[in-house]
């Protein structure tokens, strides 16, 4: 079985027209400009893109998307009061509702393009605080709604064990809480289980941040943990956080990790935004990642992660979208450019052609964070996932293989999405996920249920 695209985005640029052979599973054979000889031909009238990666996800909160938005006079509304609303959120759901509702968000990534996603996956006991007969329950919950969704899944346990920096655990927390490494080994031991139920789940680890943990706990766990799986810890989102960890330890968060851990590629520090220019410079050549969620940050008043510098010193990141309230990730690459541009009141906040640099560079960086080998956006012995997007769309018809890339980027919406496929297969056509109408109905119920 073969494709024919009419463009494909490779990390060098466009191939076109382009062939894709692939075999039964959805696994690429090979590559072309020609037909391959001897096999049918499905023709898509689109242009391909890699299937985006999410790199940062708590599904949960996709409930509470848009809901927490009044913000009555008078009254101060910050990231923590919104983390109050999140908490009654996270302390309401039980197994299935959390499974419908990952389901419906994940099919909802895959409407907009992404293909896979890391769930940082923090609510898992029940709501007393006590475990589940089966401690990774949550997270098999998880695995459960990617596959029914179709998206492959990066499953992140995470360690969470104070309530901020030396203070025990609120009530609110109790759902995410494992008071010992121990706790959280066996948790993590339990979640490599639910890799069995689907064959496009994947693990990796975390603690949840420097005020969540103990400083002896994380050390330990830096023994005990395999050193080969990625590792993903939110830090100095908040400037209340980075003023807390200066009054606790006398480091910034990021001075702490890069004083304290040995810092390589399997890290992926989720926010970063507050850096001074010592963090700044030791963060981008430690080989870390840092995963922006630009509308969540936004959502948030978190404050503007310094990309032009990090950048200009060799940094690499790719793209979350946290609290899900919003998911087309061309928008998330729009505002990591436009608040550069704001700010600098330059238009160049990236040198050359800044699409083809933020997609590629998102693509790479993505893959490692979901913990997965890949050598180019396509290849042979990598499976066909691909975004497309119509090529009758006006603007997209009109334009060539220069600027085709930065016209999606920085204009298109969902709606320009023909179909997204995932191994070959169509999970998304003419802006429909072909199981949309059970997901949805379970996630109506869900809802429902909670309200
Ligand atoms: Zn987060």
């Amino acid at each position: 079985m073969q494709f024919r695209f009419n463009g494909l985005l490779q990390q060098e640029g466009w191939l076109e027209p382009a062939y894709v052979l692939v075999d039964q599973d959805g696994i690429i054979s090979a590559i072309s400009e020609k037909p391959f000889e001897g096999h049918g031909i499905e023709a898509v009238n689109g242009f391909a893109l890699p299937g985006f990666q999410n790199a940062h996800s708590h599904a949960f909160q996709f409930a509470m998307a848009g809901e927490a938005e009044i913000h009555p006079a008078g009254i101060s509304d910050d990231f923590w009061t919104w983390r109050e609303a999140m908490y009654r959120c996270a302390l309401s759901v039980d197994p299935d509702q959390a499974e419908a509702i990952a389901a419906m968000l994940y099919a909802e990534m895959l409407r907009h393009g992404y293909t896979h996603v890391a769930e940082f996956h923090y609510l898992h006991h029940n709501n007393d605080g006590i475990p589940y007969p089966n401690s990774a329950e949550m997270g098999f919950r998880m695995v459960r709604a990617a596959k029914t969704a179709g998206i492959g899944i990066t499953l992140i346990p995470v360690f969470y064990q104070t309530g901020n920096f030396g203070v025990p655990p609120e009530s609110g927390q109790r759902r995410f809480i494992n008071h010992t490494v121990d706790a959280y080994l066996q948790l993590f031991q339990a979640s490599k289980q639910a890799l069995s139920l689907y064959d496009k789940s994947y693990l990796a680890w975390s603690i949840h941040s420097l005020r969540a943990a103990r400083p002896e706990s994380i050390l330990e766990l830096f023994e005990q943990m395999p050193t080969n799986l990625p590792f993903h810890i939110h830090a100095a989102e908040q400037l209340k956080e980075v003023s807390a960890s200066v009054a606790h330890s006398g480091l910034r968060p990021v001075q702490w990790l890069l004083e304290h851990l040995p810092i390589n590629r399997n890290f992926f520090i989720v926010h970063a935004t507050h850096l001074d220019d010592v963090e700044l410079k030791g963060l981008a050549t430690s080989g870390a990642t840092v995963v922006l969620c630009p509308g969540t940050e936004g959502n948030l008043g978190d404050g503007i992660f310094r990309m032009k510098d990090y950048v200009r010193e060799g940094g690499q990141w790719c793209i979350g979208t946290d609290s899900h309230i919003s998911l087309n990730p061309m928008a998330e690459f729009r505002m990591i450019d436009y608040r550069q541009r704001l700010v600098s009141h330059r238009r160049n906040t990236f040198d050359g052609d800044a699409a083809q640099y933020m997609v590629n560079t998102a693509y790479r960086q993505g893959k490692a964070a979901m913990g997965i080998q890949h050598s180019n956006h396509f290849a042979p012995g990598q499976p066909l996932d691909a975004v497309v997007y119509d090529a009758d769309a006006p603007l997209i018809a009109t334009r060539n293989s220069n600027n085709r890339l930065s016209t999606l980027l920085y204009t298109s919406d969902a709606s320009g999405i023909s179909g997204t496929m995932v191994s070959g297969k169509w999970i998304v056509k003419n802006n429909k996920h072909i199981s949309c109408d059970t997901i949805r109905e379970k996630f109506l119920n869900a809802l429902a249920d909670l309200k």
